[in-house]
């Protein structure tokens, strides 16, 4: 019911960049090429999300805004081994009850649906033309929950909460091209040919890019690779070192200490390198710790991989300096 949806929301959407990413892995898991993503006030005017994916058929475009009518897999635990990113049905239904919602949808067969929600009331729903794939709309976000409204920060640090998700989708997805515009200016632009190297110098651009250094280390559990930064490439924050577990982005905090041993000396004080890293591994070994949305997770052999991923770094760099 609504309320329950409004209470989920909660949890769901935090702030205008959840809103991104729960609309964008819909549209990754839609089998998109191409998903362009129009940002107005850092979300908190509008939120576009236009996708060339499966769309969704007629008798399931309502569904679609219903708790927990996933199309997809059910099982937290499954979270590593399943394909899909989704796996809740929880963000359209939250989305919905907290903002107007607008999308139109067409599986490019027939004629496709358009649909209006307010605060989680359908007020339209009609067929309409529309091309292959599903163009999302919010606008008014947290209208009816001033309490969240008040607790967003500015524009600037909403915005980058944008940035840096797309660019982590972007990273995980390189064969999907990507475009964020914000108010009218264009922030990232991937080309979807399937080449990391080149989301990072979207992101980077091409001087940083040349700078970060294929890696790759195998342990008997795990197997680590991506990119890291020479020891001269350096930032401010420890944000720019990301890992993910078999392509799907998580936090763990020994794992970035890890890669920071690598470095050792190398580092100045208070600077940090930028890495990509992503580790393949029996799913079995990790456990999703705290929220699944939030992606902490715990590694049960955590000491061998914290070694495999310090030697793997050690070896790119230290040896360059002895
Ligand atoms: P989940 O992703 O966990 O399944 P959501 O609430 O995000 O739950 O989405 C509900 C359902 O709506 C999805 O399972 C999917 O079938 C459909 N859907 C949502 N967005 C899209 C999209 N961009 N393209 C195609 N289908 C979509
Ligand atoms: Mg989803």
């Amino acid at each position: 019911d609504a309320l329950s949806n409004k209470i989920a929301a909660g949890e769901v959407v935090e702030r205008p960049a959840s809103v991104v990413k729960e609309l964008v892995e819909n549209s990754i898991d839609a089998g998109s090429s191409v998903i362009e993503i129009e940002v107005e006030e850092a979300g908190l005017a509008k939120i576009r999300i236009l996708d060339n994916g499966n769309g969704i058929e007629e008798d399931d475009v309502l569904l679609a805004f219903q708790r927990h009518a996933t199309s997809k897999i059910k099982n937290e635990n499954d979270l590593f081994r399943i394909r899909t990113l989704g796996f809740r049905g929880e963000a359209l239904p939250s989305i919905a009850s907290v903002s107007r919602l607008e999308m139109k949808t067409s599986t490019g067969e027939g004629v496709g649906h358009r649909v209006v929600i307010e605060g989680g009331k359908v007020e339209v729903f009609e067929k309409a033309s529309a091309r292959r794939g599903t163009d999302v709309t919010v606008t008014d976000l947290f209208f009816n929950t001033p309490a969240r409204l008040k607790y967003m920060k500015t524009i600037h640090t909403e915005l980058g909460n944008i940035t840096d998700v797309v660019n982590r989708l972007a990273l995980s997805h390189p064969e999907v091209a990507f475009r964020l515009v914000h108010n009218g200016r264009k922030l990232l632009q991937t080309n979807g040919n399937g080449d990391v190297r080149q989301v990072l110098s979207s992101i980077y651009g091409l001087s940083i890019a040349k700078q970060l250094v294929p890696i790759e280390g195998s342990s008997l559990d795990y197997k680590v690779s991506g990119f890291a930064s020479m020891p001269e490439v350096t930032r401010a924050s420890r944000n720019y070192i990301s890992t993910m577990v078999n392509g799907r982005f998580i936090k763990n905090y020994p794992l970035v200490k890890a890669v920071q041993e690598g470095y050792h000396t190398l580092l100045p004080i208070g600077r940090y390198p930028i890495v990509l890293l992503n580790i393949e591994m029996d799913p079995l070994l990790v456990d999703v710790n705290v929220h699944p949305s939030k992606m902490e997770v715990r590694f049960s052999k955590e000491k061998e991989l914290n070694e495999l991923v310090t030697r793997t770094i050690k070896n790119a760099f230290q040896s360059k300096v002895l």
